[in-house]
């Protein structure tokens, strides 16, 4: 099944046009990287497939057009998105956040919870171990893990996450993508990650689709990116 399709998505911000007719294609089960040079336009992709950017064109989520419908409704509808500088709750506990995360969840998997809490207590054993301190004292790379695990456990189908690399030492980072590769597996999940450090992230990716200026300037498998000049000179923003 084909988790999300975007056919000619354009944005703008007044009078200045950020996306300029993005198509793109992500099949059910694909960790996919949204690389591109800073300013490329890589957070309002993000931000208009999750419907907080308005935008023109169509957008497909799970065979459901959700272009005209909220951003509460598309999360209601399974997709997940964990923003830029991740937005948790600083004064709540670890496991507040969590538990906060878990209420957003569709019905069917209420009953669930119980072991998904388990799964991502395994999955980040330091956020076990921090669970009940304030979300404002953890580390960066602790918090990022927070805010992924928070985002995971609404158990969307479709996760979009924001550079989460920022601020995280390569080795955190790394760490955080073997773990996005192992919930995939374990709950079937799709992830759209989009990142400025294409090195890291072709490794866990599938596949990738490099932005610039607003457009598609290359796809393919990550394999096949990773030593492909168009993608250094896109990476650096000189494409
Ligand atoms: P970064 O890695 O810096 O977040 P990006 O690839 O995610 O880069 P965007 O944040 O989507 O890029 O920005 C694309 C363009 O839109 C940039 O030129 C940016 O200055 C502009 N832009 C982003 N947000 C706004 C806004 N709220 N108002 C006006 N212009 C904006």
């Amino acid at each position: 099944m084909t988790m999300l399709i975007a056919e000619d998505l354009c944005a703008r911000y007044g009078g200045v046009q950020v996306l300029h007719g993005v198509d793109l294609a992500i099949a059910e089960g694909e960790i996919v990287a949204l690389l591109g040079a800073n300013g490329a336009g890589k957070t309002t992709l993000l931000r208009a497939l999750s419907r907080q950017v308005a935008s023109s064109g169509a957008i497909t989520l799970a065979g459901t057009r959700i272009d005209g419908l909220s951003t509460a409704r598309v999360a209601r509808l399974g997709l997940g998105h964990v923003p830029e500088g991740r937005g948790t709750f600083t004064e709540l506990t670890v496991e507040e956040n969590l538990r906060l995360g878990a209420l957003a969840r569709p019905r069917n998997l209420r009953a669930r919870t119980t072991s998904d809490l388990e799964l991502i207590a395994e999955t980040f054993p330091v956020l076990h171990e921090m669970r009940a301190r304030q979300a404002g004292a953890l580390s960066g790379g602790q918090a990022q893990m927070l805010a992924v695990a928070r985002a995971l456990l609404a158990r969307p189908r479709l996760l979009l996450v924001d550079e989460p690399s920022l601020g995280l030492a390569p080795l955190t980072t790394l760490e955080l993508f073997n773990r996005f590769q192992s919930l995939r597996d374990a709950w079937s999940l799709t992830i759209l990650l989009a990142e400025q450090n294409a090195r890291l992230s072709l490794r866990i990716a599938d596949r990738a689709i490099v932005l610039s200026r607003g457009r598609v300037a290359l796809e393919g498998p990550a394999t096949e990116l990773q030593d492909h000049d168009a993608l250094r000179a896109a990476y650096l923003g000189d494409a």
